[in-house]
């Protein structure tokens, strides 16, 4: 209920994460990036993001059709609107 004011789209601006990530990391903190589709994160730090929607929560959009690294990503929640989130999908 709160997406409006909270959901912060790192398709496009990953930064602020990416500085989080890193100090966690330097710092010995195991980090994973839950939820989040594999394209949506640059590629140095996908391998932080397990595949964590569960299959019967989960669903794909139609450009994801063509994508190789599908069983590798968690898709995206069966109510998220796709005009709501993630702006920069894209086949991997
Ligand atoms: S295109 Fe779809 S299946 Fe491929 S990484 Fe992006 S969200 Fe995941």
């Amino acid at each position: 209920m709160n997406w409006d004011t909270s959901f912060i789209d790192t398709s496009k601006d990953f930064d602020a994460l990416k500085s989080a990530v890193n100090i966690a990391i330097t710092h010995g903190i195991e980090v994973s990036l839950y939820n989040f589709p594999l394209c949506s994160v640059p590629e140095p730090y996908r391998r932080l993001t397990p595949s964590t929607i569960s299959d019967w929560k989960r669903k794909y959009l139609d450009v994801c059709e063509t994508c190789n690294s599908r069983d590798a990503c968690g898709g995206f929640f069966e109510w998220c609107k796709h005009s709501e989130g993630f702006g920069e999908i894209s086949p991997l």
